[in-house]
């Protein structure tokens, strides 16, 4: 394909993977965010994101993150810095691991699959991960191909490499309208009145986006999820090898966190329903979800039950339909790409979310494309949908 000039809206991790890989292929690329970068409300922007490949039934998300996991140890070595850090994922079940089950299901696919999945007893839990209430949960696995990425400190690696390429990076841009000529597209219009042309222009505007694009409403929406970040007073306890992250009956209570951070500030979150709510609304944790915070901690990790919170957050899934991102060509307007739609687990693919993107707007076959292809809801069967994880 000729050098096209894109504008891409967002510069989270969809947005800065998309750029990247699209300025490695010789297009002429400008990246627009109201910033500051990385942008302290975007949903790519936090400490720590989990990075594994335990996906229940669903081995299509499986066979993708063994792909990626592969590429998030190359980044270590280009970027000369640990981003992804590979301690490990424990996943706890809360009775025997059973057929139907995420965690059962999890562990025999990635068996089958020939990685060292290690199935653990609460004895074994206990005298390894001597912080957690080992009784609670009698089941579960190791996974030690698995950790956590630095995810703010990633997109800023993303954001200065893609500057470094030539990407027109545009901190402190709203994107305003599109700008048509015919049924064509040729650009967009922030909301202090500058024009940037393009042939194509991508959304990638997380939890913003059917909120700038409402026809996709119907099949996105913005959900928020209570994060707690907060201080050990023992650190090394919740450090590897004692610790590593985790999901504790995840499938059923929605609580997951990460290892302790070098400063002792350690991070739990929620992954649930959660709420829905418009992404300019106030973030504010609400009392009940604090409160079910604190008797989760009083079950599962007794010593911290009472440890002051630093800061909470309400981060921003951007949940479709059924859990499958959408990178696409909108149908609907001729040089429209949709990418967006993490639905709460899309980081994790980041080192290969670029590449598919990019061979959507070229319309190249990818491998993976068409799972995250445009749909209705009524075109797709649901058993591929839902749990994808935290
Ligand atoms: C609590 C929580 C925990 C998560 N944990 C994990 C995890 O452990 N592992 C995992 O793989 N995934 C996880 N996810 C999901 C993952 O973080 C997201 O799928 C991913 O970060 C979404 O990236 P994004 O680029 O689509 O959105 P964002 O990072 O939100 O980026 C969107 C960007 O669009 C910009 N924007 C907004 N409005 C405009 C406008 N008008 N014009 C231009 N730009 C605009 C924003 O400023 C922002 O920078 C989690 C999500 C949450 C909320």
């Amino acid at each position: 394909m000729s050098p096209s000039k894109i504008v891409i809206l967002g510069a989270g991790i969809y947005g800065v993977t998309a750029a990247l890989s699209l300025r490695q292929r010789g297009h002429a690329v400008t990246l627009l965010d109201p910033g500051p970068l990385p942008h302290p409300l975007a949903t790519s922007t936090d400490l720590s994101k989990a990075i594994r490949m335990d996906y229940g039934t669903d081995e299509f998300y499986m066979a993708l993150m063994e792909l990626a996991l592969e590429r998030w140890q190359a980044w270590n070595l280009h970027f000369d810095e640990t981003l992804y850090h590979e301690d490990g994922m424990l996943f706890l079940a809360g009775t025997s691991m059973a057929p139907g089950g995420f965690e059962y299901e999890s562990y025999t696919r990635l068996q089958k699959r020939g990685h060292p999945v290690e199935r653990l007893t609460s004895d074994r839990v206990r005298a390894q991960f001597p912080a957690l209430a080992a009784h609670r949960y009698p089941d579960g696995y190791l996974n030690p191909r698995a950790g956590w990425a630095e995810s703010s400190r990633v997109v800023i690696r993303l954001l200065e490499e893609a500057q470094r390429l030539g990407v027109e990076l545009r901190a402190g841009k709203t994107f305003a309208r599109l700008l048509d000529s015919g049924s064509r597209l040729v650009g967009v219009e922030t909301t202090d009145g500058v024009r940037y042309p393009a042939d194509y222009v991508i959304v990638a505007a997380g939890a913003w986006t059917p909120t700038l694009f409402p026809h996709l409403s119907a099949w996105m929406w913005a959900v928020g999820q209570p994060v707690f970040h907060f201080q050990v007073p023992d650190p090394a306890r919740f450090r590897p090898p004692n610790f590593c992250v985790w999901g504790a009956d995840i499938a059923n209570t929605g609580w997951y966190g990460f290892p302790a951070l070098p400063d002792g500030t350690l991070k739990i979150a929620n992954h649930g329903p959660g709420r829905r709510l418009h992404p300019e609304e106030p973030r504010t944790v609400a009392l009940d979800e604090e409160e079910k915070f604190r008797a989760f901690l009083a079950t599962t990790f007794p010593e911290i039950a009472h440890a002051p919170v630093l800061r909470t957050r309400l981060c921003l899934y951007c949940d479709t339909w059924d859990g499958n991102f959408y990178i696409d060509h909108d149908p609907t307007h001729e040089g429209l790409i949709i990418c967006s739609g993490g639905s709460g687990h899309g980081f994790k693919f980041a080192p290969i979310l670029g590449e598919i993107t990019a061979d959507v707007l070229e319309r190249k076959p990818n491998p993976w494309a068409h799972k995250f292809a445009w749909r209705s809801r009524a075109a797709l069967a649901t058993e591929d949908a839902r749990f994808t994880g935290e």
